[in-house]
């Protein structure tokens, strides 16, 4: 006997409330700070099918998830007086704004699935990597941050949240105060957007020279402050080579300005589930980032456990869980292939 969609709506959501519950009993489901001042938004089958939820306390804010259990779950990055008003930053009284990023890769050469939506290693890789260049290479260089300043969360698809939480208090109240100008000066300038060729600054000097392998030109480069001039009496050939060079540098990280701009942003609560995946959003310290495996370790352990027969009805890429690989011809599948084949909208059945 098959189920119809509405009892495999159920079953999914069934899985959903028993993950709530381990994650609300064992507190890894992040709280946000200030929870009074914060707004909540949720979402089923789409991600956002609501907003503007409020609470006025830490257990009415967990009885409700508990009692909802949503496939994807929000907080806003902001702080603001009346979050659960309905309209922009003003209307909502926006008092602070905690600072974060979004890495969002997309799809990498060397992937093996067709479908954009899908993951496997290649782009989960990709992603781990641009965390690593933005933070090594941009926020403890340039910014004078270091490794505890800094909050890693896996999305739960394929990307990363990076929270600016600096430890020294007096850091911490500036740049949370920041206005959308101010963040969007910052996003701008790691994204090299105001690079001036006539005057390189010493942080993109130095992204610059390490991607030159010419030592000739590297020599030349070193000397000057003023690249714009050294470039310009190159060969047409010669130049469009260097200029390539600079562009690759900058374009090595794939960051949502939106995520950082927009004053009233929602960001995935920190130990939800990602709707898409069924995958954790999950902390992941930074020493522990290189060994991080989110086919694995962003997979609840107990989604494992339990196995369905099914039949997927259309030719799926593979997936990898933990150790095993699954196709479309897959007939047993564990709880957290369910989920995946579910929020990706795959047409299956379960026997
Ligand atoms: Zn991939």
């Amino acid at each position: 006997m098959e189920t119809s969609d509405g009892e495999k709506l159920n079953l999914i959501k069934r899985y959903y409330r028993e993950y709530f519950k381990d994650a609300v009993k064992n507190r890894w489901l992040e709280i946000p700070e200030d929870i009074r001042h914060r707004e909540i938004g949720y979402g089923y089958l789409k991600k956002v099918d609501n907003r503007n939820l409020s609470f006025d306390s830490e257990r009415e804010y967990l009885r409700w998830v508990l009692d909802r259990s949503p496939f994807h779950l929000y907080k806003s990055l902001a702080y603001m007086e009346h979050p659960s008003s309905v309209g922009g930053a003003q209307k909502k009284g926006l008092f602070r704004r905690e600072i974060a990023f979004d890495i969002d890769v997309h799809r990498v050469k060397r992937c093996t699935h067709k479908d954009d939506g899908w993951v496997c290693n290649h782009c989960l890789e990709e992603g781990k990597n641009q965390v690593f260049i933005l933070i090594d290479e941009f926020l403890i260089p340039d910014f004078g941050l270091s490794k505890e300043d800094i909050r890693i969360v896996f999305s739960g698809n394929r990307g990363y949240h990076i929270y600016i939480k600096p430890r020294d208090e007096d850091i911490r109240n500036t740049i949370e105060h920041w206005g959308r100008e101010e963040r969007r000066c910052l996003i701008e300038y790691i994204l090299g957007k105001n690079l001036n060729l006539n005057y390189v600054g010493s942080g993109w000097r130095r992204r610059i020279l390490k991607a030159i392998k010419n030592k000739r030109l590297l020599a030349q480069l070193e000397r000057s402050n003023n690249w714009k001039s050294i470039i310009e009496r190159k060969s047409e050939r010669e130049k469009k080579r260097i200029l390539k060079i600079i562009e690759d540098v900058k374009n090595r990280l794939e960051l949502d300005e939106k995520v950082m701009e927009d004053d009233i942003r929602l960001l995935r609560v920190i130990g939800s589930l990602h709707g898409y995946t069924g995958f954790v959003v999950k902390e992941v310290k930074y020493n522990s980032l290189e060994y991080f495996d989110p086919l694995k370790d962003a997979v609840y352990p107990k989604f494992n456990r339990e196995y369905y027969n099914v039949k997927i009805k259309e030719r799926i890429d593979s997936l990898r869980i933990g150790d095993n690989l699954y196709t479309y011809r897959s007939r047993e599948v564990p709880v957290s292939v369910i989920l995946y084949l579910f929020g990706h909208g795959v047409d299956f059945e379960i026997c």
